[in-house]
């Protein structure tokens, strides 16, 4: 039994994979001409609903966003089926789940994510996830209704599993997003600066003492393994 903690939680974009710069919400409001409302509109919603369908946006674009136009459909068909082979596998991230649950540890997934992409995750470590994560214990933001920076999801993921905060790990690239969240809750943290440039602001904070310090923190998730996990201390 490892010591120190029981669940590692991953995030998944900029974590596990790689995808392209722009966002979903932001290529489909190119393409059907939304405004910055519209757009920000978009992107909580495509977060936070479990649409199922092409057809399921484009719906709320125009019932909800208030945006017709011939562009819409064939917009969001085009980013939806782009999304689902958007995803690339970052390097070392099936070997840090394999290590981390090979150690005995339960791995849990807290993402941002909508459907088509998480298909696009699933495509490189799909096997993994139906093998290691049980399925309550992946809290994927369309499904769960609810994304972070709230805590809510973590919450739900640690009650889910039936396990104290102090007892379990985030995984994640994201200060804002995986770390201050997970932190603020009393989870210990590892950040994985797989992104620096992106994260550059909160890392300045870091250092100057003006945000909470990670557990670790560490240049790539081919750096996690149960060693690792095992060395954060309660
Ligand atoms: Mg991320």
């Amino acid at each position: 039994m490892p010591s120190g903690a029981d669940l590692v939680v991953f995030d998944i974009g900029a974590t596990l994979v790689d995808g392209p710069s722009r966002g979903p919400a932001r290529r489909i409001a190119e393409l059907a001409s939304l405004d910055d409302e519209q757009r920000r509109l978009l992107g909580a919603a495509l977060m936070t609903r479990d649409f199922g369908s092409p057809a399921g946006v484009a719906a709320f674009v125009r019932e909800e966003l208030g945006a017709g136009g011939s562009a819409v459909d064939a917009a969001v068909e085009e980013v939806w089926r782009a999304q689902t082979g958007d995803a690339a596998a970052v390097d070392g991230g099936a070997e840090a789940l394999v290590a981390v649950a090979a150690a005995g540890y339960r791995v849990g997934l807290v993402s941002n994510i909508w459907q088509p992409y998480f298909e696009a995750a699933r495509v490189h470590f799909g096997a993994f996830f139906d093998a290691h994560v049980a399925l309550e214990l992946q809290v994927l933001s369309f499904r769960a209704g609810v994304a972070k920076p709230s805590p809510e999801p973590f919450r739900r993921l640690l009650s889910a599993a039936g396990v104290a905060s102090a007892r379990a790990v985030m995984v994640g690239d994201s200060y804002a997003y995986d770390i201050e969240p997970a932190a603020a809750i009393g989870m210990r943290t590892v950040w994985v600066l797989h992104r620096p440039e992106k994260e550059a602001e909160d890392l300045v904070r870091v250092l100057d003492g003006r945000a909470a310090r990670p557990a670790r923190t560490v240049r790539s998730i081919g750096s996690v393994d149960a060693d690792l996990v095992a060395s954060l201390e309660a």
